[in-house]
């Protein structure tokens, strides 16, 4: 989402996140989460994997959440994202972060599959497991970690060859390895994560379920052999501890929320975005509603609207969004949103966009915290020339949510629209200090002062911003150099 402002190359430099000094301790919560939040920044965010949708992002998080809210994690800032990998899998990382793979999500039947996984995960964070591991590894193991894991991803974006890619699988393995948990921190984490899934009011039947599914799809094709398994095997005991939790708890069954349903349909047309990936999916979808044998028929619709979207045939995408919405009449951004977004790219002149715009407006009034809702409604004013109005409405959004790099990427765009050139680097400052450059923050708060064309008070808090950040620059640079000279 940030592909305009894209940083320069310098300031991809890859530094290798560092541990620390080494002393045996376990990580401080602070200390995991920067280390988490490193790699996030360098690694995960950049690789071509990481959907950057912000409807699944927000679904995951919204899932995530009412997990943590019945866990003893509470006070813990965990982030949820998405790989797109054709690999059955989820992994925890340092400091909160967990990561799943489309796949599992695909291949989850219900929402208390997918919620069983996340619950376990969850689990491994709330008892510190990685804090623990990573503490033990940290003189020697760790610093190669961060190599390694650049490399895992490397590979899996494809774009290693011969001895290199080799060596990306080699370090793969190794990663996979060290990221693996003991024996005794499985059954913890399975045990915590059963009494988070039941505290959550989800079914935990659906752990059962999802364990048993994945171990036959392991045996059916090889190929599919879920990486989940190779850091979870499942035993025979961990089998039979799981359905002897779920005999003795006090258990109910868990409807599935129609946003589950709706993310599905969405990640099968995302997971391959091809020309013939999406054109596939839309067969299918057509083929469900005409056959009656949609899990979901609001689903299937949802699934053809979107396909016609990315196909470039507004038309019947609108008639298919349309269709979604009349056939439920639980609320759901996610279907409003896919109306008005058909709808403006069917509209044929001003009049019948302005009255999507409007239409979009009431959206993000009735969805007042959708950040995916607030992200379209600034697309489609941005697309509309209505600047002005996204710059105010962006405000009220960050008066909100005041760490969105997305919104600062918005925020500069329509004020380079408009011309405002210290406004736009003001923005634009703020954008590349959230993604962990502070002396491109620090630039561009300096163009922001040379060009001068905002009002005086806009003038005095771009030169208190940009003494904080100066500070801050020497502070990071002195600290890196500490690091450098200690050495591994
Ligand atoms: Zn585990």
């Amino acid at each position: 989402m940030c592909a305009l402002l894209a940083l320069e190359p310098a300031l991809m430099a890859q530094e290798l996140p560092t541990l620390g000094e080494a002393g045996g301790e376990d990580l401080s919560p602070l200390e995991e989460r920067r280390y988490g939040e490193e790699i996030m920044q360098q690694y995960i965010r950049r690789s071509p994997e990481y959907l950057d949708d912000p409807e699944t992002i927000e679904y995951i998080n919204q899932l995530g959440y009412q997990l943590v809210a019945a866990s003893a994690a509470r006070n813990i800032d965990f982030e949820f994202f998405v790989l797109r990998d054709p690999t059955i899998n989820a992994f925890a990382l340092p400091g909160g972060f967990i990561g799943v793979h489309t796949t599992l999500i695909l291949m989850a039947q219900n929402e208390s599959e997918l919620a069983s996984v996340l619950g376990h995960e969850i689990g491994h964070i709330q008892q510190r497991h990685l804090a623990r591991s990573l503490a033990r590894q940290r003189d020697s193991a760790m610093i190669a970690m961060g190599s390694v894991l650049l490399a895992l991803l490397a590979a899996r974006s494809g774009g290693g060859q011969g001895s290199q890619a080799a060596l990306a699988l080699g370090q793969a393995a190794a990663i996979s390895r060290q990221l693996s948990f003991s024996r005794d921190n499985e059954r913890e984490a399975d045990r915590v994560g059963f009494q988070i899934l039941v505290d959550a009011g989800f079914d935990p039947q659906g752990m059962a379920d999802f364990f048993t599914r994945m171990q036959q799809g392991t045996r059916a094709y090889a190929s599919m052999a879920p990486a989940y398994l190779q850091n979870h095997p499942l035993t025979e005991e961990r089998i039979a501890d799981m359905q002897a939790r779920i005999r003795s708890a006090h258990t109910h069954q868990h409807a599935d929320s129609l946003d589950f349903q709706l993310i599905r349909a969405r990640l099968h047309v995302l997971q391959d975005e091809s020309t013939q990936g999406v054109r596939d999916q839309l067969t299918n979808f057509t083929d469900q509603v005409v056959h009656h044998s949609a899990v979901s028929d609001t689903a299937a619709y949802y699934g053809i609207a979107l396909s016609n979207l990315k196909l470039k045939q507004p038309g019947p995408a609108l008639e298919a969004a349309q269709a979604a919405r009349r056939s439920t009449s639980v609320p759901s951004a996610m279907l409003d949103d896919i109306v008005s977004l058909a709808s403006y790219e069917a509209a044929r002149n001003d009049a019948e966009r302005e009255a999507v715009l409007k239409l979009a407006r009431e959206t993000a009034t009735h969805f007042p915290l959708s950040r995916s809702v607030a992200m379209q409604y600034t697309d489609m004013l941005q697309r509309a020339h209505h600047h002005a109005q996204a710059i105010a409405y962006l405000r009220e959004q960050l008066a909100l949510s005041h760490n969105d790099p997305d919104y600062y990427n918005f925020l500069a765009i329509s004020y380079a629209a408009l011309d405002q050139k210290t406004l736009q680097h003001q923005a634009t400052a703020e954008l590349y200090l959230l993604l962990g450059s502070t002396p491109a923050a620090v630039e561009q708060l300096q163009l922001a002062r040379k060009v001068a064309d905002a009002d005086f008070y806009t003038m005095t808090e771009v030169d208190a911003r940009l003494r904080q950040l100066t500070a801050l620059a020497r502070e990071e640079r002195e600290e890196a150099k500490n690091n450098a000279g200690r050495g591994p």
